[in-house]
């Protein structure tokens, strides 16, 4: 192939700006907020399940206190009314009597009992409470955490993509000036190997970094300016510049 040398150094140009573009590429993918997004995600999702398994606990306390409560209130109606009866005077036969009081003071023992109960219902209620107080102002701030992790990261691809459209722009234009046939040939080779095009410089390519032998430099000394020459090694278009110490 043959293509004028000025047509062959843009082709550096292309590549250059085909590296700038891969490495926006790149950067798009591994933001470090898309892998703080992940964490945040997978942290919210384990304290919204924990906050419904505390609020469940919660809930199965109120409701038991609510119960011992009303458990209290029917053994203390029980020993109001015994006690109104017996202040009544309705009462009259010294065995009722005993049997009335004996009963009164055991309700009333029962009431202290169940009072108990309640208390300590309420302790645990409160502990429940609170736990679920904490889980969810943690989660709140989890979800607070991802929503900022998420407006970095569309600040930074917005950035990205106003680079990489910049870079898009210019590698139109540069694209022009190359003839069509070594255009098609640099695409060609870039989905290949990545990169399409390279320098000689000093003797080595710089796609693949290797040094030119002898015979291959003096092969490319006698080569017609327009030839289009290719590194025997990584096969890319091999581009000759006054630094290339031929
Ligand atoms: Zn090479």
């Amino acid at each position: 192939m043959k293509a004028a040398p000025d047509a062959q150094k843009r082709l550096l140009d292309l590549a250059e700006l085909d590296s700038v573009a891969d490495r926006l590429a790149h950067r798009r993918r591994t933001l470090p907020e898309l892998a703080e997004i992940d964490e945040s995600s997978k942290q919210y999702a384990r304290l919204a399940t924990q906050v419904i398994e505390a609020e469940t606990e919660a809930g199965d306390l109120a409701r038991e206190q609510t119960k011992a409560e009303s458990d209290v209130d029917a053994v203390r109606t029980r020993a109001d009314r015994d006690q109104k009866r017996l202040d009544s005077g309705a009462v009259t036969s010294p065995r009722d009597l005993a049997s009335l009081q004996s009963e009164i003071a055991s309700l009333h023992r029962r009431q202290g009992d169940l009072e108990e109960v309640v208390l300590e219902i309420m302790e645990r209620r409160e502990a429940a409470d609170s736990k679920v107080r904490d889980l969810v102002a943690k989660r709140d701030e989890t979800a607070a955490a991802r929503s900022a992790a998420e407006d970095r990261r569309d600040a930074a691809l917005k950035e990205i993509d106003k680079e990489a459209a910049d870079v898009q722009g210019r590698r139109t234009g540069v694209a022009a000036e190359i003839p069509a046939d070594l255009l098609k040939l640099y695409e060609k080779l870039r989905e290949q190997y990545g990169v399409g095009a390279a320098m000689l410089r000093h003797g080595r390519c710089q796609g693949c970094k290797v040094a030119l032998s002898i015979a291959e430099m003096n092969r490319i000394k006698a080569a017609p300016h327009d030839e289009v020459l290719r590194c025997e090694e990584c096969r890319r278009i091999l581009v000759r510049t006054p630094e290339s110490g031929l």
